[in-house]
């Protein structure tokens, strides 16, 4: 290489440049609070108001003192960071105090068991695992029961005292005898099973991770078709559909041959094979732009995977550990986990770390080996867990509270612009400080520029670019077509930032109404 020639650029060569066209090629050098801070041209840090705060996973803000100082104290004082294979009572303490509040905020007698892991994704696939282990188990049971009636019926049907019954499930050409009714049966069942793939549910337009078998739970195409052949299949479920969901479930239905003796007859049964392995909820679709399930449909939604004897996943990576005011998502529509995922918050914005949980009726113990990583379980992410519960509930659940005082507040802000400009705002969504809001869609816009944004999908960012060049404040795109920008804030936006706030969103809806396209995409 000549010596002019530039280094080569080997991380995020491409993301730059695409952040770099979107004008948001910013390199934040300090964080605190809700503030982030670049230095402009002549050095100077310029702060700027962070709405996304790590993507929900800062309810405590950027570099938190009380953070920070545990995690220093932490670490002064030689805590292993790892020691796998040992006892590790941090473990079992964070456990505990989730259980303890989910006990409280569900009122459920229940216990669920924890598997530690390190991102949102493979929390989810933790639950994709141990559901399969699962289904798996259900189908074991079910053959069990079948070759115990093919036995029985072989042991009877000796004495040549019984006949074949005529019926829908009795397979072709085995009417005539029971010797061969019983083979024909056990045939078309080995072919059964051989056939039979597990089956996720999942919401449509949720978001639940990127690793090879949580992708498939990630609606957006892009990403996820190319990896379909990786992984189980997933069947989205429309949001509030009921009859679309028990369609869905019909046409997953698959079933085993059974053999019952009714007097000197024997009949062909058909028993339902469990095909669907779980169903994973986004209580607050992300994806979707933080829309909220309804807590009818979070009954429809209980009620079919009881029916299914399927185990419903209540994803609250982003919606958990207070975001939305309680401890879980799931609580403000009545939805209740069998299992449950965790991650963003726990790791007090200083660390990485997530878990699932298994109620423990269903919960195997051999999991706690099938399943393991290096750096999940580590004491350093156990000591900033526990310290994050801590702050939770301190105050009998000030953080809580402030949560739904702030969220108000914000949401009110943030209503009070689309009520004046109705045109451009057609919603704010979403529960306590996990909020959006979704701007009317412009592919029809009058401004050809903006209309050519809009149908390009990266509309969304260049919303961004222009809050953040013209307001110094960060809301990032969530949502189908990026027309959601999220507003998710730490805990300790104040007054003065939700005014900013407000007046900034009314800036960028005067540019919109105005198709001031010169404003919104400068070139
Ligand atoms: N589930 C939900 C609801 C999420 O919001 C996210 C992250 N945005 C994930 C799962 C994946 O988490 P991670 O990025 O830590 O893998």
């Amino acid at each position: 290489m000549s010596a002019s020639s530039p280094a080569p650029v080997l991380a995020d060569s491409a993301l730059n440049q695409w952040l770099a066209s979107m004008g948001l090629a910013v390199e934040y050098v300090r964080a605190e609070g809700n503030t982030l801070y670049y230095r402009d041209e002549n050095g100077r840090e310029v702060p700027v108001l962070d709405l996304a705060c790590g993507f929900g996973s800062l309810l405590f803000g950027h570099n938190n003192d009380e953070i920070v100082e545990h995690a220093k104290s932490v670490l002064d004082a030689r805590v292993p960071f790892h020691a796998q294979l040992s006892v590790l009572p941090h473990v079992n303490a964070v456990a505990s105090e989730i259980n303890r509040i989910i006990r409280r905020e569900t009122g459920t007698d229940q216990y669920y068991s924890a598997i530690f892991a390190n991102t949102g994704a493979e929390a989810n696939e933790i639950c994709m695992k141990h559901a399969e282990l699962e289904r798996r188990g259900r189908v074991s049971e079910l053959r069990a029961e079948i070759d115990e009636h093919v036995a029985a019926v072989r042991a009877a049907a000796g004495g040549g005292r019984l006949s074949v019954a005529e019926g829908p499930h009795v397979p072709t050409g085995a009417h005539q005898d029971v010797a061969s009714l019983l083979t024909a049966v056990e045939q078309e069942n080995a072919e059964r099973l051989a056939n039979a793939r597990p089956v996720f549910l999942a919401l449509e337009n949720a978001f639940h991770g990127k690793l090879v078998g949580s992708i498939q739970l990630t609606q957006n195409a892009q990403w996820r078709t190319p990896f379909t052949a990786l992984a189980a299949t997933v069947r989205f479920v429309p949001a509030d559909q009921p009859d679309d969901l028990a369609k869905i479930i019909e046409e997953e239905r698959r079933t085993l041959l059974d053999v019952v003796v009714d007097g000197d007859v024997v009949r062909v049964v058909a028993r339902d094979l469990p095909t669907i392995a779980g169903f994973f909820v986004e209580p607050v679709r992300g994806g979707a732009g933080m829309k909220p399930v309804t807590p009818e449909f979070a009954r429809e939604i209980q009620n079919a995977c009881a029916a299914i004897g399927c185990p419903v996943i209540v994803d609250e990576v982003q919606s958990g550990f207070g975001r939305t005011g309680t401890f879980l998502g799931s609580s403000h529509m009545g939805l209740r986990g069998d299992y449950y995922t965790f991650a963003k918050i726990i790791a007090g914005g200083v660390t990485k770390n997530s878990v699932a949980l298994v109620r423990q009726d269903r919960f195997r113990p051999e999991f706690e080996v099938i399943h393991s990583s290096t750096f999940a379980k580590d004491g350093f992410s156990g000591a900033i867990a526990l310290k994050v519960l801590e702050m939770l509930e301190a105050d009998g659940g000030r953080a809580y509270r402030m949560v739904r005082e702030r969220g108000e507040r914000l949401a009110g802000a943030l209503n009070a612009v689309r009520a004046d400009f109705p045109d451009v705002i057609k919603e704010v969504w979403g529960i306590g400080l996990m909020l959006s809001v979704e701007v009317a869609d412009q592919s029809d816009a009058a401004s050809e520029r903006i209309r050519e944004a809009a149908q390009s999908g990266t509309f969304g960012y260049l919303l961004s670019a222009f809050l953040l060049r013209e307001h110094h404040i960060r809301a990032l795109p969530a949502g189908p077509g990026t027309r959601f920008l999220r507003v998710s804030p730490s805990i300790y936006i104040t007054d003065d930032e939700i005014a900013r706030t407000e007046a900034a969103l009314r800036s960028l809806c005067s540019a919109l109404r105005d198709q001031d396209d010169q404003r919104l995409l400068p070139s």
